[in-house]
């Protein structure tokens, strides 16, 4: 028999995050953004479930290619674009769209003669300071795109430094005003500002996070008023108990020490299965039903928890490390990163199953 952990993916919470972006962000289309092996969920597995977005977006070429082989028509969005000559070739292929952020793109584009017009998203870096044109630049960098033979359409697009705690109108009023003369589709938003910056939301947006059910900000509070469901569950079973007298310690580092006698139960899940080993005393989980907490180190292969609250929890018990009740958002506060980071990092060792749902009403 395998160590019990296991992560299931719910396809029906991707599609309910989805109809909850598209109902939110109404009059935009939306790019699903299913980078880093769609944040951890792995692509395959969730494709079913993309059927209503409009496209999907991700970094990888191999990916996109997957994605196509997928049966996937509608448009794939590189966001980081190409990086050598061969890529244009790959996106002429299977019809990719390209961001531009840089000269050097748009000069591999200039040196190619694909069969047909690649369409690009020129990336305006509108304070981010990480990829793009500069406001002042922009219009010329448009004008130098629209002379390339080899590119279609052009969309513009900008991503937000802070969209998740508060003040985005800066970037949009440096976009707007630099792109004020210029035609073509804009894309500004990323999760947080789908929730929160309706000013942002444009021709097209583009979750990731939130459509795995997971908050922008790492915070679980922050998407309360959002019905947002988890799509993964991370589980386990108890497969040991010890019985601490007062004074005793648990784990490695000894960094836990009973206040009185107490039960600690031992959890078949570590940080080679992807759970934070920062992860603190306090940090809660679920065991049969009931919320507790992380006591001790985790170590490699193992964590402890408090028994306490579930004194009849025994060998086997069932643990919901994260998922639908104990949020990835809460033990990554806890634990002091944010979901996106425990999500993409569940380890291969982990056996995943798919909770496939009722199969969607739309045909890809
Ligand atoms: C990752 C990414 C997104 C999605 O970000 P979330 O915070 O996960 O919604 C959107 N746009 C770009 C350019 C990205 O790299």
């Amino acid at each position: 028999m395998p160590r019990p952990i296991s992560a299931r993916i719910h396809l029906d919470a991707i599609r309910n995050n989805l109809r909850l972006v598209k109902r939110t962000a109404s009059s935009s289309r939306v790019w699903a953004v299913i980078k880093a092996n769609a944040y951890g969920h792995g692509i395959e597995r969730i494709f079913p479930a993309l059927a209503e977005a409009n496209g999907i977006a991700l970094l990888d070429l191999d990916e996109a290619v997957r994605v196509r082989e997928l049966g996937w028509t509608k448009p794939v969005l590189l966001l980081e674009g190409i990086f050598e000559p061969a890529d244009v070739e790959t996106a002429d292929r299977h019809r990719l769209t390209v961001t531009v952020h840089c000269d050097d793109q748009l000069a591999l584009l200039k040196a190619a003669r694909p069969r047909e017009r690649i369409d690009i998203q020129l990336k305006m870096n509108s304070g981010m300071n990480r990829l793009g044109f500069r406001p002042g630049e922009f219009a010329r960098a448009w004008a130098r795109a629209s002379d390339v033979e080899a590119i279609g359409a052009i969309g513009l697009m900008s991503h937000f430094a802070n969209a998740d705690d508060g003040e985005i109108d800066w970037q949009i009023d440096e976009f707007d005003a630099a792109t004020r003369d210029l035609p073509g589709e804009r894309s500004l938003s990323n999760s947080a500002a789908v929730l929160w910056h309706a000013r942002a939301h444009r021709d097209w947006v583009r979750p990731g996070t939130i459509l795995y059910g997971a908050s922008p900000t790492g915070c679980a509070r922050h998407i309360k008023g959002f019905p947002l469901a988890a799509a993964m569950t991370l589980s386990s079973r108890i497969i040991g108990v010890q019985s601490l007298a007062a004074g005793e310690t648990v784990g490695y580092g000894r960094t836990f020490t009973a206040d009185r006698a107490m039960k600690i139960g031992v959890v078949a899940c570590g940080y080679a299965d992807g759970y934070p080993r920062h992860a603190p005393t306090g940090t809660p989980v679920m065991v049969d039903g009931v919320r507790t907490r992380v006591v001790g180190r985790v170590s490699m292969d193992m964590l402890t928890v408090d028994l306490t609250p579930c004194p009849d929890a025994g060998t086997g018990a069932q643990v919901e490390l994260w998922g639908e009740r104990i949020r990835v958002d809460e033990v990554a506060e806890s634990s002091g990163t944010i979901g996106y980071e425990l999500m993409c990092a569940l380890a291969r060792r982990v056996p995943v199953s798919v909770d496939a749902g009722v199969t969607s009403a739309h045909p890809v």
